[in-house]
């Protein structure tokens, strides 16, 4: 059998006493769309940290394209070829649309050649960016600022593209816009981890899913049976908050 293109096995992580992530396992096959679906505080964004090198931990195991990606720096992760557009997006507000894209593609600026085809191809993708690509970040609309920071991490020639939570806070409209592009991304071959709390959406892009509650994937199947798995997984989880308001 071959390698998934990401697996991430018995992965735990900690802030200080506080324990985020315990015994993880995900895998993400090379061109493929897999989601990470989980409720408020469940361990999705600390997930994205440890993946991108920003979080170290000692435990458990991640590798990517055949190699481990534990004590890589951010940097030579994003070279592997990972990129990440972070949740709640932080563009760069005061730098316009374009230079914000040229960012995105800083550890692969020694291709200059390679920058401008993919320039052109963002552009493609997302044609409002290249109508304000003079236009200040911090100025464009919330769902223009998730084309932004999706481009700015497509800028990187990701193999794997890392999303966290890209529907938040956007009305549906927009979302159901940004899942059409989506979707054309997954088509080009890059694969895709999509972590959201929008299980609606998450379930129609991706083949196969992991639902995660306070820190554990407590289910797993492919996306046609993952709505309701999520669904009773949620649930488990309101009443729980509940007894514990009582
Ligand atoms: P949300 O969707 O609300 O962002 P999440 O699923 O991304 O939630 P995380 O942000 O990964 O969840 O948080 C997982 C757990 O780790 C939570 O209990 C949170 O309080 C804790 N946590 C997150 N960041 C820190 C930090 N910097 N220091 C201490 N604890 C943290």
């Amino acid at each position: 059998m071959t390698e998934p293109l990401l697996s991430v096995e018995r992965l735990s992580a900690s802030y200080g006493p506080i324990r985020a992530l315990t015994d993880v396992t995900i895998s993400v096959p090379d061109n493929s769309v897999v989601a990470l679906l989980g409720p408020n505080g469940a361990g999705k964004s600390t997930m994205v940290r440890v993946l991108t090198g920003l979080l170290r931990t000692s435990e458990g195991d991640i590798r990517f394209a055949g190699k481990s990606l534990k004590g890589l720096n951010p940097e030579r992760i994003a070279k592997l070829g990972v990129s990440v557009a972070p949740e709640g997006r932080r563009v760069f507000p005061g730098m316009n649309v374009e230079d914000n894209l040229l960012a995105g593609g800083y550890t692969r600026r020694r291709e200059r050649q390679g920058t401008k085809s993919r320039l052109a191809n963002t552009y493609e993708l997302f044609p409002k960016l290249q109508q304000r690509r003079m236009q200040l970040a911090g100025s464009l609309s919330g769902g223009e600022q998730q084309m932004l920071a999706i481009g700015r991490a497509l800028m990187g020639s990701p193999r794997l593209l890392i999303l966290d939570e890209p529907s938040l806070g956007l009305a549906p409209k927009i979302v159901a816009d940004l899942y059409d592009s989506l979707a054309e991304i997954a088509g080009s071959g890059v694969a895709i981890l999509l972590i959201e709390q929008n299980v609606e959406m998450a379930v129609k892009l991706s083949s196969y899913g992991y639902v995660l509650v306070n820190g554990r994937v407590v289910a797993d199947a492919p996306s046609k049976n993952l709505r309701d798995i999520a669904a009773k997984a949620y649930l488990q989880v309101d009443e729980s908050r509940d007894r514990n308001a009582v």
